[in-house]
C-alpha cells in the first residue's frame, strides 16, 4: 500500500482552497487533496481515502445508490434488550415573564438498556 491516497471525492479539485492550488504563473490548477496514510488512525479510517466530511458526504450524495446497493437492507434488523425502569428526582425550569427562572422538582422515569448475552 502506497502512503498516500487521492481524494476520492470527484470533486474535490472544484472546491476553492488555497490548498489545492498548484502551478506556478499562468498554468495554475486546483488539484484533488493528496492524503497522507501514515498514521495508524487515518489508516484505518474512511478519511483514508477522503480529505474531509464534506468531500465524504458529497461522494456518498453522489454515488448514494450504489452506496446502498454493497448492502442492501430489505428488512430491519432487531438487538435483544432488557429494560430497566428506574425513578429518580429531576428538575424542570420554568421561566417568568420577567426573564427569570425556577427549579421545578418532578420525578423523571429513566430507562437503561441492558444488553442480554446473544450468542
Ligand atoms: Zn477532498
Amino acid at each position: 500500500m502506497s502512503d498516500y491516497n487521492w481524494c476520492h471525492n470527484p470533486d474535490c479539485h472544484k472546491i476553492e482552497t488555497q490548498s489545492r492550488i498548484r502551478g506556478s504563473g499562468d498554468n495554475k490548477v486546483l488539484r484533488t487533496v493528496k492524503i497522507r496514510v501514515g498514521s495508524h488512525w487515518i489508516r484505518n479510517s474512511i478519511y483514508s481515502y477522503f480529505c474531509n466530511q464534506n468531500c465524504l458526504h458529497s461522494f456518498l450524495n453522489k454515488f448514494r445508490q450504489e452506496v446502498a446497493n454493497i448492502r442492501p437492507v430489505k428488512e430491519p434488523s432487531e438487538t435483544p434488550i432488557q429494560v430497566e425502569k428506574t425513578k429518580e428526582e429531576s428538575y424542570r425550569y420554568r421561566h417568568n415573564d420577567n426573564g427569570d427562572y425556577q427549579r421545578v422538582p418532578y420525578q423523571a422515569t429513566r430507562m437503561t438498556i441492558i444488553a442480554k448475552n446473544n450468542s
